[in-house]
């Protein structure tokens, strides 16, 4: 089968590869939408280490073409959509509530980093009844492929936030996983939503997902204006979908006391990460910073789904560009140097 593989680092390209074989509790799915994420671009860039001819991918639904002999709830035929985590669930970060941990730290992260990902015609599910899910019929390919990365995780940034009915929450960076973030606390019932970006298309999308206000950082200062737009206080939940230093340091200050900072960033380069001391209160603030990997799993992915059933959010907004799957290299420099105004970039089999 025809792969599209990171060859080394900042080296991309297709490869044939063999179709995989389920073990036991696997499945095999055929590929029928992916979406390019930042983080095969992160990959790519040596984010986490060398690799050799490891397919990329971690965002796609498809058609299970096979399920090992331990598979109950899928058969072949099947429309799935697959978490882009895929949990060990039998270990005991799972048990302990922090399976994205499972198997060591980011260890849920198989896909594109410890296996093989989803640009491919066909891949691999470890624990098929726990990770992947039914799509439903009034739920297309294009919606459901949103369900494996961004919804889980942009809305992660919201319920990790902790964001009370009627508070007030700033969400920095308006790439898909922060638009995301945006729906996410709409959704939580945040009374004041402030989105920040300087793209026009990212800023105007995040006012369709349920910013009330929006902050160009190129125009203004952020922590300035975000202060002004808060009476002075801050506000109640910072959700950092950037993946930066100097963001998250902007996150610190704008968040007021006792509130949370809720970071669903990928933090791709540098050293350290730095908290500004004095807008920590010196240590003493009560300013939680929450951290996360995409949840995965299959109830997860329903709850995801229902929220597309239900009409709830058009994740399909967020796709500015089309591919098909011949055309992966083209695809993937869009999306890695961002051309064009790129939001996300969908994939089709
Ligand atoms: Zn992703």
């Amino acid at each position: 089968m025809k792969a599209f593989v990171m060859k080394e680092i900042g080296r991309v390209g297709f490869t044939h590869k063999p179709v995989p074989q389920p073990g036991p509790n696997d499945a095999i799915v055929r590929t029928s939408r992916a979406l390019i994420c930042t983080s095969d671009s992160h990959t790519v860039g040596g984010g986490i280490g060398p690799r050799h001819d490891l397919t990329l991918g971690h965002e796609a639904v498809g058609v299970v073409a096979e399920v090992g002999s331990e598979v109950r709830e899928f058969r072949p035929g099947d429309r799935v959509v697959v978490g882009a985590i895929t949990p060990d669930w039998g270990d005991p970060a799972s048990q302990a509530g922090h399976s994205s941990q499972s198997g060591g730290p980011l260890g849920g992260w198989k896909f594109s980093n410890t296996k093989d990902g989803v640009f491919a015609e066909y891949f691999h599910v470890n624990e098929a009844d726990a990770n992947m899910a039914r799509i439903p019929d009034d739920v297309s390919d294009d919606a459901a492929v949103y369900c494996a990365d961004m919804l889980s995780t942009g809305f992660m940034g919201a319920e990790h936030g902790d964001i009370p009915i009627g508070g007030t929450v700033a969400v920095l960076a308006q790439g898909p996983v922060g638009l995301m973030g945006t729906a996410g606390a709409k959704l939580r019932g945040a009374g004041l939503i402030i989105g920040v970006d300087a793209v026009p298309t990212r800023l105007k999308l995040a006012q369709t997902y349920g910013a009330d206000e929006i902050v160009d950082f190129t125009r203004e200062d952020v922590v300035e204006r975000i202060e002004e737009l808060t009476g002075g206080e801050g506000v109640d939940t910072a959700i950092e979908a950037l993946g930066a230093d100097a963001t998250f340091q902007i996150a610190v200050r704008i968040t007021k006391p006792g509130g949370t900072v809720s970071t669903i960033g990928y933090y791709g380069t540098g050293e350290y990460v730095h908290i500004p001391r004095v807008p920590w209160g010196v240590g003493m603030a009560e300013k939680t910073i929450a951290t996360g990997l995409c949840p995965g799993g299959r109830l997860r992915l329903e709850r995801l789904l229902r929220m597309l059933s239900a009409k709830r959010l058009d994740p399909t907004l967020m796709t500015t560009h089309i591919f098909a799957f011949d055309e992966m290299e083209q695809a993937f420099e869009v999306a890695d140097k961002k051309l064009d105004d790129v939001v996300k970039v969908l994939v089709t089999f």
